[in-house]
């Protein structure tokens, strides 16, 4: 499970690794992942240098020179892991560059993954990221509220979800910033209050920057932290069924909400 949190983390870490390094082996050994054959991989990579790594929704992007891309969208979720000049590798990995330093890195992605080459010119017309909604970070209050106003009938929860209106939540985010902002996840957009939509717009703020804080769920690119076998102290309400809210001590229930389950509080996020 990588969201934002995770994946802001993974970009910073991996931009002071890798930018101004340049590319020397490549190794791509799930050809149902790339967009490309693993040989095409292997002649254009070596050679090209990482200028920066950025993010965008849950995709991290390698901005490579001469000008290209190597996209990464870890699925459900990867061991995105660093490696300095002669440390033993992980056992099992289907995707590894390695850099002019002698250091690189693996990814084992633990379902499923994407990896994707593409050419500058193809960059504003990948079907996979073109449409791709703002980060909470990047809007506004305003902007937040004119994106709730343009989907009165969807539910706040699969709002949160939907990538191509913010960019970055995903199942285990959404529980803890709809219980901080006290709304049931069956909510629609078009009840909510403006003092509802700002709540919902600063408890998103809140949680991701504590997941942030807190150095994500997940092992980072450094394989430290990560907080996977210990939620207790991480999640609010997330993953706690039967255990007391934290702010009323009335015990946490999960519901199903479509496709996803949903953790809340029923004292307090009331039904819609
Ligand atoms: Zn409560």
């Amino acid at each position: 499970m990588a969201e934002l949190p995770e994946l802001v983390i993974l970009a910073r870490q991996m931009h002071e690794a890798l930018a101004g390094r340049t590319i020397v082996v490549v190794e791509a050994n799930r050809p149902e992942c790339l967009n490309v054959p693993p040989e095409v991989l292997r002649q254009v990579l070596p050679g090209r240098s990482i200028v920066s790594v950025t993010r965008r929704g849950k995709w991290l992007f390698l901005n490579l020179a001469p000008a290209s891309h190597l996209l990464l969208n870890l699925g459900m979720g990867a061991d995105l892991w660093y490696y300095r000049p002669g440390e033993e590798l992980p056992a099992k990995y289907q995707f590894r560059l390695e850099l002019d330093d002698g250091a690189g890195f693996t990814c084992r992605f633990w379902w499923f993954g994407y990896i994707r080459f593409l050419k500058p010119e193809e960059l504003a017309g990948h079907k996979e990221t073109a449409g791709i909604g703002p980060s909470p970070f990047e809007i506004g209050p305003e902007e937040f509220a004119a994106l709730v106003a343009g989907a009165p009938r969807a539910t706040v929860k699969s709002f949160l979800l939907d990538q191509k209106k913010i960019s970055g939540i995903g199942n285990a985010y959404a529980h803890d910033i709809l219980w901080h902002a006290g709304l049931h996840p069956l909510r629609k957009l078009g009840t909510l209050t403006p003092d509802e939509i700002e709540r919902l717009y600063l408890s998103m703020l809140h949680i991701l920057e504590r997941g942030i804080a807190l150095g994500g769920v997940e092992r980072d690119f450094y394989r430290t932290g990560g907080n996977m076998n210990d939620w207790e102290p991480f999640m609010l309400i997330g993953c706690k069924a039967g255990k007391p809210c934290p702010r009323c001590g009335t015990a946490i229930t999960v519901i199903e909400t479509g496709a996803t389950k949903s953790f809340l509080c029923p004292r307090c996020q009331p039904g819609p």
